[in-house]
């Protein structure tokens, strides 16, 4: 049985400034102008902890041949240009239309990916791979956990099947569960029918997180309900709030085998269990002043999650705010990691190892996350920034954060990095030579992510109250869609019922 596979991942900031673009994809996926070959693609994720990783090991085991066409992804930020959708979607399907015929495709999609001209990017995609491989191959879709899934995308997918973690770390499991389940269908021995339930209900990245209460028990529940009779798969994607959206929001898809009305039973039973849980998914916010009270108390790490700053969500990631109440207070031993500035790294390059140099640093993107500050900072360490993923999420892929300087001000060191990218891994910081032991408070532009690599050496983990466009808190965006307005809690909780 031969099965093409194919991805092209975005999540989209509706609030972020810039626009995304075909260079953004191209600089972001690692394999250049052309896209890479499928040798290219079986290269980079073969071994790897991601749902091409997950594909690729699923096919070799259950003996299936892959042909991975195209997979492209760009760093979280701003809306899809128009000429970039239409020229990477293109591409897919034009790679597509030459691997046919095909018994199946795998589509490893993100779920929130919105363009000039799509809010529900994902849906159209597929609705073009149907066009082309008609009603008789089956599409199965990987989507993340932060997807906003219309019932567009529904109905032109066989099967989806989303992330059950966050952190993000059963992407290779879910590859795997994708290919298996694309296995069974084309062996006839089940056929998947989905129920979607969209939830009025918006949820925050702090307590998406799955390592968390309430959201541990309920994938729990999830996978219980996955283990009965007749029930193929279950997703519960808990939405991207940060896009102004009419599809924004939690949903819940469940799929059965033939059993439409097992599905609808089920998917109803998973939503008001989830729904029962929406007072208890809303974040508790402390300042840094906070956050440097408590690293004084405590002998270990503590970690300040400042994810409203956060790249993997579209944010700028050269926010000042902490890193300013840090210099003032001279807060020593504190690190933030990482900062997103390629003029203040040339600059630290130009200058070189342990000579100090006067910069403008940070709040270079927007005027939301805090000023631009002067300082004079010493330069420690310069490096490449070229790393592997070594922590469980994404574990064996390898990035980069650019030409990246070490620098330190007043005691606190920052990692200043040419390319945007969420400190979610140990690695990030041994590019300049950073271990945990050496750090008291560390300042992370990440929400959750961190927590699979970092989680385990910290003492306390408090969730920032900063500014930002990716701010756990609904009272600082103006949305325009109706349906949000419609969703608790931007109504109040008696209004409601589902
Ligand atoms: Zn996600």
């Amino acid at each position: 049985m031969r099965i093409i596979s194919g991805g092209l991942q975005h999540e989209t900031n509706t609030f972020a400034v810039s626009k995304t673009s075909v260079d953004d994809f191209v600089r972001d996926s690692h394999f250049g102008i052309g896209y890479g070959t499928p040798e290219d693609i079986c290269r980079r994720f073969e071994g790897t902890n991601t749902i091409h990783g997950g594909y690729l090991r699923g096919a070799r085991e259950l003996e299936l041949e892959l042909l991975p066409v195209l997979n492209l992804r760009a760093y979280p930020s701003g809306m899809v240009l128009r000429e970039c959708f239409e020229a990477l979607v293109g591409e897919l399907l034009n790679r597509i239309e030459s691997a046919l015929p095909a018994d199946g495709v795998l589509l490893d999609l993100h779920g929130a990916m919105v363009t000039e001209d799509f809010e529900d990017a994902e849906a159209e995609i597929v609705r073009r791979v149907r066009g082309i491989v008609g009603t008789d191959v089956p599409i199965v879709v990987t989507l993340d956990l932060h997807a906003n899934i219309s019932p567009d995308l529904v109905e032109f997918a066989d099967a989806i099947i989303g992330f059950d973690t966050y952190p993000h770390v059963d992407m290779g499991d879910r590859g795997y569960e994708a290919v298996a389940l694309m296995s069974r269908i084309l062996r006839t021995e089940v056929r998947p029918v989905m129920a979607l339930r969209q939830l009025p209900l918006l949820t925050l990245p702090p307590m998406q997180c799955t390592l968390r209460e309430p959201m541990q028990s309920f994938i729990a529940d999830l996978h219980e309900l996955e283990s009965e009779e007749g029930i193929l798969t279950a997703t519960v994607a808990m939405g991207f709030p940060f896009a102004d959206i009419e599809c924004m929001g939690v949903s819940v898809i469940v799929v059965a085998d033939r059993d439409q009305e097992l599905a609808e039973a089920m998917v109803d039973q998973l939503s008001q269990r989830l729904w029962s849980l929406r007072e208890k998914l809303q974040p508790q916010l402390v300042s840094i002043e906070h956050a440097m009270e408590v690293s004084q108390q405590t002998d270990g790490l503590v970690i300040f999650a400042d994810g409203s700053d956060n790249p993997g969500g579209g944010a700028p990631c050269d926010g000042t705010v902490a890193l300013q109440a840090l210099i003032e207070a001279k807060h020593v031993g504190a690190v933030v990691a990482t900062l997103w500035d390629p003029e203040a790294v040339e600059l630290a390059w130009e200058a070189g190892v342990g000579v100090e140099l006067q910069l403008p640093l940070g709040a270079k993107v927007d005027d939301q996350h805090g000023d631009t500050l002067e300082v004079t900072a010493k330069v420690l360490r310069l490096s490449d920034g070229e790393f592997v993923f070594g922590g469980a999420m994404a574990q064996g892929l390898s990035d980069s954060l650019g030409n990246t300087a070490l620098l330190e001000i007043d005691g606190v060191r920052v990692v200043v990095t040419s390319l945007r990218r969420q400190c979610i891994d140990r690695n990030m910081l041994r590019t300049v030579g950073v271990e945990l032991d050496s750090i008291s408070l560390l300042v992370l532009k990440s929400a959750v992510h961190f927590r699979a690599d970092f989680g385990e050496f910290a003492d306390e983990i408090l969730d920032a109250d900063t500014p930002g466009i990716h701010r756990p808190d609904f009272s600082c965006f103006e949305y325009k869609n109706s349906r949000s307005h419609s969703c608790y809690p931007l109504v109040s909780f008696n209004q409601l019922d589902i």
